[in-house]
């Protein structure tokens, strides 16, 4: 269904309403280009795009920090406490407040120090050559930690984690990841004793590409993602992308002929972000508030889909015949159950983005360690190899193979995304605590999954959370919608409930 476009709240902001909303579809703009990068762009484009996006970056940030903003923003008339209004302030203000703290110089070496060292990662990545690498990536840790000195954070880990996690605070995921590292290694442990074949053979073996094509659009379907407002292409590292609204959300995604799950739960994962997005409010377009709240938040999105959706029992009870149609031949007398353990098998491994659920969270814990390390100068970047391999063995009891499958496989430092990785293992906790609270209010939402239904699930997931976009802040929204604050103890007992029956554990 069409909507009629609303100047709803920016309409009632006045000027500072439309400067904002101008701000954000230059923001905008910059995403279609972004994404057509990473879909269809030819080769000989990648000198021009950067341009553009730096040319758009660029005035979209003077007209943020521009005085005229500033005055605006200062005269702006106090706003209803809880109002949309209100709201709309608070998050300009620390945009803004944020932004205004950084020299431009900075931000300007910060872009240009990051492409070329993503340029450097993906050709040390290549060669699995750490050496050329490691002193442009020190060039791109000082300028993050010079901009940690600009912002008032009292850790300078905080500020890194502030811009993914508003919110977040070293302190903080100390307590979390101390929890997980008690709770996660010993039944790492235990499960790994007792794998005696390979769980996930079923999902190995030739799939036809339109064929996994088709099963996942269908899935995703079923889930509610709605197609009149979205679409799916194909890109190397998949992702989900919105303009300023709910009403264009594409998710990409890829497909592995020899791995069925690689293509299954990039699918879901994305699907899972793309839902979020489409389901924020329409008010909030073009406005601060609109889009996901955090990365943490989002993440519990995409892995709640992923995991407490795609990776269950009755998913699979309802799913599991239609894989048989889906893929003719190829899970003939295979029973539900035995794709259920499939999709669940647990093999430490040297990839995070090929971990299964139990291990995942460790591949963050270790990236987290060195990222704390390295910002309270205790690591040095030329030591990062070494200390990597150390905490793979230390928490996954294997050292890998070569830095290309060590600590070059992610593009994350290269790019100055430090702060970056907790927001997946955040994502982790919250999930188990949203689904939990989601099937507690409504307990059909089990029953229907058996029958390919989602709509009690995703109805629920609109109200508490989708629908509200940035106007709470990350902590109040998980409150007000799980009725207590973010905590680990619900993810530890699911993870050892479902992993103890899974791996007969009791
Ligand atoms: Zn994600």
């Amino acid at each position: 269904m069409a909507r009629v476009p609303t100047d709803g709240i920016n309409g009632d902001l006045g000027p500072l309403g439309d400067r904002l909303a101008t701000i954000g579809d230059l923001h905008s703009a910059a995403s279609v280009l972004a994404w057509d990068r990473q879909t269809y762009m030819p080769q000989g484009g990648v000198t021009g795009r950067a341009e553009q996006l730096a040319t758009l970056a660029r005035v979209a940030h003077e007209m943020l920090v521009s005085p005229e903003t500033g005055r605006l923003l200062a005269e702006a008339r106090q706003r209803e406490p809880g109002s949309d209004e209100a709201a709309f302030l608070r998050l300009a203000r620390r945009e803004r407040d944020r932004a205004v703290r950084l020299p431009s110089r900075l931000v300007a070496e910060t872009s240009r120090a990051t492409a070329l060292a993503e340029q450097a990662w993906i050709s040390a990545r290549e060669n699995s050559d750490w050496s050329p690498f490691a002193p442009v990536l020190e060039r791109v840790l000082d300028l993050k930690k010079e901009e940690a000195s600009y912002l008032d954070f009292e850790h300078p880990y905080d500020a890194m984690l502030d811009r993914y996690d508003p919110g977040a605070t070293t302190r903080r995921l100390r307590t979390m990841f101390d929890e997980l590292k008690a709770g996660i290694p010993p039944l790492v442990r235990d499960v790994s004793a007792r794998i005696d074949e390979d769980h996930a053979a079923p999902l190995k073996g030739g799939f036809n590409e339109k064929r996994q094509e088709r099963f996942g659009r269908e899935i995703i379907s079923r889930f509610g993602y709605d197609w009149s407002r979205g679409r799916q292409d194909r890109a190397v590292h998949p992702f989900c992308i919105n303009f300023g609204s709910p009403d264009d959300v594409r998710l990409t995604t890829r497909f592995d002929q020899m791995r069925l799950s690689v293509g299954l739960f990039a699918t879901c994962h994305e699907a899972g972000h793309a839902l979020y997005e489409q389901g924020v409010n329409p008010a909030y377009s073009r406005t601060p508030l609109s889009g996901g709240v955090s990365m943490g938040v989002h993440e519990s999105q995409s892995r709640l889909w992923e995991n407490l959706v795609a990776r269950s029992k009755p998913f699979w009870a309802y799913f599991g015949p239609e894989l048989r149609t889906a893929f003719p031949g190829a899970f003939d007398g295979v029973d539900p159950d035995t794709i259920y353990r499939a999709v669940n098998a647990v093999m430490p491994s040297e990839i995070r983005t090929e971990a299964d659920e139990l291990t995942y969270d460790l591949h963050v814990l270790l990236r987290f360690e060195l990222e704390l390390a390295l910002f309270e100068d205790g690591l040095a970047v030329a030591d990062l190899p070494e200390a990597w391999n150390a905490k793979m063995e230390e928490y996954l009891g294997i050292v890998p193979e070569n830095d290309t499958r060590g600590i070059l496989q992610d593009t994350h430092w290269a790019i100055g995304y430090f702060g970056y990785f907790p927001s997946y293992t955040v994502g982790n906790v919250l999930s188990v605590q949203l689904f939990e609270a989601a099937v507690d209010e409504r307990p059909e939402i089990l029953s229907e999954m058996e029958t390919g239904e989602f709509g009690a699930l995703l109805g629920w997931l609109r109200t508490n959370v989708h629908r509200h976009g940035k106007k709470y802040e990350p902590d109040d929204l998980i409150e007000r919608s799980t009725g207590r604050p973010p905590e680990t103890a619900s993810y530890l007992r699911y993870l050892r409930t479902k992993f103890g029956e899974l791996y007969f554990l009791n």
